[in-house]
């Protein structure tokens, strides 16, 4: 298993930094008991001009706070406090390029009434900056994601990441590196941690929000399409639609964007280095380290040089 913190690593837990080595969590909690909490999925860059810069801090612990309201659970934060504090572990730890991962939990409780209190812990370790030039061989899943009729599926909850590693793991025992899940009408939603894009004639197309987490990358790589005048529709399709196209992605805080080599072992159309989603994930990583686009190229050139 990875290790995550030694004996020096540091955690903000409850308003102090403490060990994390020394740390103590209560048994009896009900987020590990009943998989009810709420967490975050954060990254910080160094910058081109060298400084730490935590990508999208505010939308990422407005997310926080968001899911802990769908779930009821007492949410007592601000974010700029949140965000101060996560920029003072990072410098303690001595990271620049780190993954972030607060986490809001319960106390002891068995039964299944509502808190008067919750904790927070925000974790940071090491990632170096993912370069992106592997491809993904993806597999479509037996699994669905949650129906939204039974959970609140646009929050980040814990115990929803049960169905994602029961996907993720049928995969990767099948051959497989990653899992595509469809919804509960049969359609297209996401991967077991990140949105999914596919782009067909030059044209990038993504699965409509209702039935997936919102990504905040998903969310990048809108922008990023639009200020390139890359068209781009939101809609409900199948993985038979996927098949016939020139490229896929997945996106996400983690994995950033990251091409697939084929779905159910059927390759794409397209060539990934020759194709609109890859200038994509070149824009995506010049924006996460603050690379400056050049102004003045056609519109598919604005997206930043291939690197
Ligand atoms: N879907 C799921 C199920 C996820 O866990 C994640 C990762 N948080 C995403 C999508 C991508 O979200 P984001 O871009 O905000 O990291």
């Amino acid at each position: 298993m990875a290790s995550y913190y030694d004996e020096n690593t540091l955690i903000y837990l409850n308003g102090s930094f403490v060990r994390a080595a020394e740390a103590k969590v209560d048994l009896y909690g009900q987020t590990l008991h009943y998989g009810y909490g709420v967490f975050e999925g954060i990254r910080s860059y160094r910058t081109v001009s060298g400084e730490t810069k935590i990508f999208k801090a505010e939308e990422h612990y407005e997310r926080l706070r968001q899911s802990a309201l769908a779930l009821n659970l007492p949410y007592e934060y601000e974010s700029d406090a949140l965000i101060r504090a996560t920029y003072e572990l990072l410098r303690l730890n001595e990271l620049q390029d780190a993954y972030i991962r607060p986490l809001v939990y319960c106390p002891a409780n068995m039964s299944f009434n509502r808190n008067t209190e919750s904790y927070i812990m925000i974790a940071v370790w090491k990632m170096e900056p993912f370069l992106g030039n592997t491809l993904l061989k993806v597999m479509t899943s037996s699994f669905q994601r949650p129906n939204p009729k039974g959970f609140k599926i646009q929050a980040k909850a814990t115990g929803h990441y049960v169905n994602s590693i029961m996907a993720s793991q049928e995969a990767k025992a099948a051959g497989y590196d990653e899992a595509l899940l469809a919804d509960m009408n049969g359609f297209v939603a996401e991967g077991p941690g990140a949105n999914m894009f596919y782009e067909k004639d030059g044209k990038i197309f993504t699965p409509a929000p209702g039935n997936i987490l919102p990504g905040i990358t998903r969310s990048t790589v809108l922008d990023i399409c639009r200020e390139a005048g890359i068209v781009v529709e939101e809609s409900f399709f199948t993985t038979e639609t996927i098949k016939g196209a020139d490229a896929a992605f997945f996106c996400g805080t983690a994995a950033e964007v990251i091409g697939w080599e084929s779905l159910d072992g059927v390759p794409f159309n397209k060539e990934w280095n020759n194709t609109v989603s890859r200038q994509i994930q070149v824009a995506y990583k010049n924006r996460v380290i603050e690379k400056a686009i050049l102004a003045d190229k056609e519109p598919i050139n604005k997206l930043g040089q291939l690197v």
